[in-house]
């Protein structure tokens, strides 16, 4: 028979999937042989059974019984017993802490008759009223779903009525007429009296609080926090200690250090003469633990005794909620505390420095979104800002600037010295050179991956997406606020936050980030540049543990870049290579025309023509490269997107061709030729069409001008004295078939270079495993490839069959409403499928090559979860945008430690 509840003495901080964090860390105080009033958890798995079923098990009121008899006999008293009543708490508590989103109900056996009872046993009426109103108040509302208004009001019309300052002022007969009133709601409300049964107030309760795993607050909760919406909740009923039976009783938080800074000492907040929801609620203000040192000593000594106890305990920051009842101290909660990132570094070596951890461990406390928050320059939190609209947020950061709206206007400006937001409808290729110039890109439609929020991401820039409220005129040059009805011009300035998607009107004040000056220029620049002691100490924290991370991972971190500037930054960043060299960026701009001149050739010698003047471009992109990464290895993918994407926009071009002709202007040959070929490559499904691998064999020279200029390039770099390392990457492999011609191609050209300069060229040829026939012919595929890079992307894309310009903003909400994602598979690998197919492609690969080095360039690359899947199935690498680099390198080392933990436990 299923076990559904275990009492305080059973369990241990270990069972946090059953028992919830909560109920977890009470059992592990309760065996500590701290003062923790008697109780017992009710289990996750029940919640799941009763959310199932609608029902409780009735295995589970058996179950109860027991645990609630053990209880009483513990404390001597009886639930609710007229004379004197045990009444206990009923609080929810799931795995991962779900703050104020779940309910709690107190002063659960308090009726008409029990009231009476604990006035005389406490000899104090008031206390006793005042716990009877508030049981019918939490009840009313938390379990019979009454508006928590309805009572909320009456209370405040007394007090206001009588002037009283606060709820302390209330007498006795003011709670018994509050008790009136409030009874008379909730008869008025469900048609039925307040239940006097003091187990039926339980079951009810215990109820509610399983129901409270699925509201609307509560999922919503969870996807943010990536929760997965399946756990359910546990329950822990708690005999009731009182912090409102006086003067000398009292309730309150600590933490063993400061949460937000990560300052040693105790801190923490305590009321006197309230219950708990007090100080939650922030009705009074409240008093700091000196002032309870005042006037409890001995409460307090005991406090601090057992604040060391907990922190030698778990031998990390705990948080602690406790309750003072008439001098006698209980403890209600304690868990691993939340902190910010900058306490969590500091917090980390702390422990490590009191030799409470290992360095290993205190990798493991910190996490690499911490970390980013740490690397993005901030707002002046003090600065008064007037936020004018919300979007997405999709690349963290703060950036101010002017308003533009096009291209040329951002570049315009900031060649003219301002610093510009990019304010568009939507992105696309066209605005990279807009993107590259902004500070901060802004867009009123698209989601977290859309194409601004990948590129923006990749470039480190702030951007927030999908701003609905906004609509934006680019022929006015205007963007509107709908909620706001406010019209902003170009030229005027906004901020936006990418962290929380906000957007300000008006200039607000930016500080840099000292964790970021480590990064890019190491620990003795960043001392230097920020002289205060915590911000030094922070940035020690960080270097120790990065340090460590990279001494402890096993994947090597690189970097997708595809210019100097960008490979430069990743290198200084401490990226081993560049992953991912896109090669299409090098033929946009004024390049364009050139392609555009490969595709309309009609004779073989036209084509040539035109590959002749990309050859000398393309060579020196390399050498750019190859020369800012001297000495590492540089991953170059040929030519991958389809052509359309070179070539105008075949409804813009035939109208302007059809107006010509109207206006009885002369359309050119030219003109008509492009018409002819932008039909010819019209395609329906362009991502599924003519690209990768496909375009470099349709397109006779294409690859083939690419792996020259790889080759020439990198004897240019030798004859300078470098060290160029080249590997030639060939995209959107299918077939062995496939890769053997284009290698094939390959090996002949390198072997000329070499003829001609020389010199001895040995070039890695390997490819992108992009497409779920790849990932299953990985053996085939591997016996004519050096290295296989998962290109986990389009990987996504074509497992799923989503198009992920597209899927994101038409129904991915509805998807995650639904529960089949908690997080965009684009954004975190899907491990069950798409990453079981690259599991599955580096097993074959290896088997069909045992050299294959092995790794990933799309976008999962930097993301932490992912990073842990990466490093437990055997890659080699993974490579990531610069900005992701020093988290990647985090991540590594952390999962690194975790596997060998694993290993050894
Ligand atoms: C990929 O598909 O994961 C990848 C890196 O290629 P791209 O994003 O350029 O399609
Ligand atoms: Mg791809």
């Amino acid at each position: 028979m299923t076990k559904y509840v275990y009492s305080f003495t059973e369990g241990n901080r270990d069972m946090k999937d059953l028992l919830g964090g909560k109920g977890a860390n009470l059992a592990e105080m309760t065996t500590l042989g701290l003062p923790v009033p008697p109780g017992f958890t009710i289990t996750t798995e029940a919640c799941r059974a009763y959310l199932a079923a609608g029902e409780a098990p009735e295995t589970l009121d058996v179950e109860v019984t027991a645990h609630l008899r053990e209880v009483e006999q513990a404390m001597g008293r009886r639930l609710g017993d007229p004379s004197d009543p045990l009444l206990v708490s009923v609080r929810s508590g799931a795995k991962f802490s779900m703050p104020g989103m779940m309910e709690t109900v107190l002063n659960i056996g308090l009726n008409d008759e029990s009231v009476e009872g604990l006035a005389a046993q406490s000899g104090n009426d008031r206390f006793a009223w005042d716990s009877y109103r508030r049981l019918i108040q939490m009840f009313g509302k938390t379990v019979q779903d009454i508006d928590g208004d309805r009572f909320a009001d009456i209370l405040h019309k007394l007090q206001a009525d009588k002037g009283y300052k606060g709820d302390l002022d209330m007498t006795t007969a003011d709670l018994k007429h509050l008790v009136e009133e409030f009874k008379k709601v909730v008869e008025e409300e469900t048609g039925e009296a307040f239940p006097q049964d003091p187990r039926r107030q339980m079951d009810l309760a215990i109820e509610a609080v399983f129901r409270s795993w699925n509201t609307e607050r509560a999922r919503l909760y969870r996807r943010r926090e990536r929760i997965p919406n399946d756990l359910g909740t546990a329950v822990n009923v708690c005999t009731m200690v009182f912090g409102n039976m006086g003067e000398t009783s009292g309730t309150g938080v600590c933490f063993t250090r400061d949460p937000s800074t990560g300052h040693s000492g105790v801190y923490g907040d305590y009321l006197v003469n309230a219950q708990g929801e007090d100080v939650v609620a922030g009705i009074r203000n409240t008093l700091s633990l000196a002032d309870l040192e005042r006037l409890d000593k001995k409460s307090y000594d005991e406090l601090r005794s057992i604040m060391v106890k907990l922190e030698t305990h778990y031998r990390d920051l705990c948080d602690i909620e406790f309750t003072i009842q008439q001098g006698k101290l209980w403890m209600l909660q304690t868990r691993v505390g939340k902190r910010t990132a900058a306490a969590a570094f500091r917090v980390a070596t702390q422990l490590v420095d009191e030799r409470l951890i290992t360095t290993d461990e205190a990798v493991t406390r910190v996490t690499g979104d911490q970390l980013t928050a740490l690397l993005f320059p901030q707002f002046d939190k003090a600065a008064e800002k007037t936020v004018v609209t919300k979007g997405m947020p999709a690349s963290p950061g703060a950036a101010v600037g002017e308003i533009v709206l096009d291209n040329d206007q951002a570049a315009s400006r900031v060649a003219a010295g301002a610093s510009v937001i990019l304010v568009r409808r939507e992105t696309n290729p066209d605005d990279l050179a807009g993107m590259m110039a902004a500070s901060g890109v802004l867009t009123a439609r698209g989601g977290k991956t859309s194409h601004a929020a990948v590129v923006a991401r990749g470039m480190g820039r702030c951007c927030v997406v999908g701003a609905e409220d906004l609509v934006v005129d680019e022929a006015a040059g205007t963007i509107h606020v709908r909620s706001e009805d406010l019209v902003l011009k170009a030229g005027d300035v906004i901020a936006i936050d990418g962290t929380t998607g906000e957007v300000f009107k008006g200039d607000v004040p930016v500080v840099d980030s000292p964790v970021m000056t480590y990064i890019s220029k190491g620990l003795e620049a960043a001392l230097d540049a920020s002289p205060d002691a915590d911000t030094q100490d922070l940035v020690r924290s960080v270097d120790r543990i990065l340090t460590r991370a990279d001494r402890r991972r096993c994947l090597e971190v690189r970097a997708n870049a595809d210019n100097p500037e960008d490979a430069e930054r990743a290198r200084s960043f401490g990226a081993q290579g560049i992953g991912l060299c896109r090669t299409e960026h090098m033929f946009l701009g004024d390049r364009r025309k050139l392609i555009e001149a490969v595709i309309l050739a009609e004779t073989a010698e036209e084509r040539q023509e035109a590959f002749d003047a990309l050859m000398p471009l393309q060579k020196s992109d390399f050498i750019g490269i190859f020369t800012a990464m001297d000495g590492l290895p540089v991953t170059v993918r040929l030519i991958d997107p389809p052509l359309h994407e070179f070539l105008p926009d075949l409804t813009e071009l035939s109208v302007r061709l059809a107006l010509k002709a109207e206006r009885g202007e002369e359309v050119t040959d030219h003109e008509r030729l492009l018409l002819e070929a932008v039909k010819a490559n019209h395609e329906q499904n362009p991502m599924l069409g003519l690209r990768g691998v496909r375009l470099g064999l349709k397109i006779k020279g294409l690859f083939a001008l690419q792996i020259r200029a790889i080759a020439e390039a990198a004897v240019e770099c030798r004859k300078r004295g470098l060290d160029p390392r080249p590997e030639i990457m060939v995209p959107l492999i299918g077939s062995d078939r496939e890769l053997q011609i284009v290698r094939d191609e390959a090996l002949a050209i390198i072997a000329d270079v070499s003829r001609e300069s020389g010199m001895e060229l040995d070039l890695p040829i390997g490819n992108m495993i992009e497409l779920p026939r790849a990932a299953i012919r990985a053996e085939q595929i591997a016996e004519e490839s050096d290295f296989f890079s998962f290109g986990t992307n389009d990987l996504t894309q074509t497992a799923w069959g989503f198009s992920r310009d597209d899927v994101e903003v038409s129904f991915f909400n509805e998807y995650f409403t639904y529960g089949i994602f908690g997080i965009s598979p684009f954004e975190t690998l899907d491990i069950q499928g798409v990453g079981e197919l690259v599991a599955t492609g580096v097993r074959r690969g290896r088997r069909g090559n045992p050299n294959l080095h092995c790794g990933i360039c799309g976008e999962h690359g930097g993301d932490p979860a992912s990073i842990h899947f990466f490093d437990g199935i055997g890659l080699d690498y993974v490579s990531c945008s610069p900005f992701r680099v020093p988290v990647a390198r985090l991540e590594a080392g952390r999962a690194a430690i975790a596997d060998r933990a694993e290993a050894t436990a």
